[in-house]
């Protein structure tokens, strides 16, 4: 190798110069309080152009028997910094995270601006209920328009032509004037809707908000809500109907569910029946074998709850909906959903429900 002067001094590897760069490197890795200023150190002492790493590369020429004297010399030294380096690198590292998760802490004990919690309407919750009962037993949930034609809403269903819900006194039509499409009174026509789309057999909940032209009192809204159920098979009878009712009460009222049907007359079904419940009250507090309470207030002393109207699809609907009636028999029944609330939850005036005021929710607010 020629000596030029750009070329440094080879480097000396004696023990005293290995011994202080060692010296040197093992109280700067002692002195670094952070892993940002060990890893200067690691630079400065360990790194290329470091006393020690030149002290290596020029082991290669130094003479023959002063080789494995100066790599054990340069090697032992490196190894001990190396070492030091590691052990404070771990060190370090430990206490920084220590460091962040303490800054991380957070204090509960802090007063924060805390927002109301969002819920949803009690309708909303009971509708969901009603709607994981029905999926529960296998059937599905349809939904359908709320602006509907007056043939599924009407014809479909078996009314007569002179039907007085047919008339601007109980029904909401839509503009122009002949249009034949009105807001749904019943959901119904979603039924319809269901068996021509899908045929025979068919089980479906259909929950949804109809629309009547009354006015708003404490029993009465221009707008509520529906669930109706259609069973569609063949050999069906009242008494599935019945075992469907009793399961859905225990559902949602609980107790031992009784349901009783009382003969009346609804185009849609036939022969066709109003549904009662046994009252959950009365029977929560003098059970089965006692008499209704007089002074109940969910029944009237009665014992019994009217829930709504129910009975055997009418082959005229079958066939309307493209179902024959020699080889499928149905069952199909309508609950209201307020009414189910008010009964359930005590509401005594059905504005209560609509008028949106939040302490009304509030009461259910848990019920998410
Ligand atoms: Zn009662």
């Amino acid at each position: 190798m020629s000596e030029s002067p750009s070329t440094p001094a080879a480097p000396v590897i004696d023990e005293a110069t290995i011994g202080d760069a060692v010296d040197a490197a093992l109280a700067a890795i002692a002195a670094a309080a952070t892993t940002a200023e060990l890893k200067q150190v690691r630079i400065a002492h360990v790194g290329d152009a470091s006393v020690l790493s030149s002290a290596n590369r020029a082991i290669k020429d130094l003479p023959k028997d002063q080789k494995a004297a100066a790599g054990k010399l340069v090697g032992q030294g490196k190894g001990r910094v190396q070492k030091q380096l590691a052990a404070r690198q771990s060190e370090l590292t430990a206490a920084e995270e220590e460091a962040a998760l303490a800054a991380e802490t957070v204090d509960v004990t802090l007063p924060t601006d805390l927002r109301p919690r969002g819920a949803s309407h009690p309708l909303t919750v009971l509708q969901d209920r009603i709607n994981d009962f029905f999926v529960g037993i296998g059937w599905e949930i349809e939904e359908g328009p709320e602006i509907e034609s007056s043939w599924l809403n009407f014809d479909a269903l078996n009314a007569d032509p002179e039907h007085p819900s047919r008339s601007l006194q109980d029904t909401l039509y839509v503009a122009p004037e002949g249009s034949g499409m009105l807001l749904r009174t019943q959901t119904s026509p979603v039924q319809i809707r269901a068996m021509l789309e899908r045929g025979a057999p068919l089980y479906v909940a259909c929950p949804g908000t109809v629309y009547r032209a009354d006015e708003i009192d404490a029993t009465h809204s221009p707008m509520f809500h529906q669930v109706e159920g259609l069973a569609i098979d063949k050999d069906l009878t009242m008494a599935n109907l019945v075992g469907t009712l009793d399961a859905f009460a225990a559902h949602i009222f609980g107790g031992t569910p009784i349901t009783r049907l009382r003969p009346n007359h609804f185009p849609f079904t036939e022969p066709s029946a109003e549904m009662d419940f046994r009252c959950f009250r009365c029977e929560a507090r003098h059970g089965l074998d006692h008499d209704a309470d007089p002074s109940c207030r969910v029944c009237g002393g009665t014992g019994w709850i009217e829930m709504g109207g129910c009975g055997m699809v009418h082959p005229n609907v079958l066939r309307a909906a493209g179902v024959d009636p020699e080889e499928y028999q149905g069952f199909a029944f309508g609950l209201g959903i307020e009414r189910i609330l008010m009964l359930r939850n005590g509401v005594a005036d059905m504005r209560d429900i609509v008028e949106g005021d939040v302490r009304f929710s509030q009461h259910y607010g848990t019920e998410i």
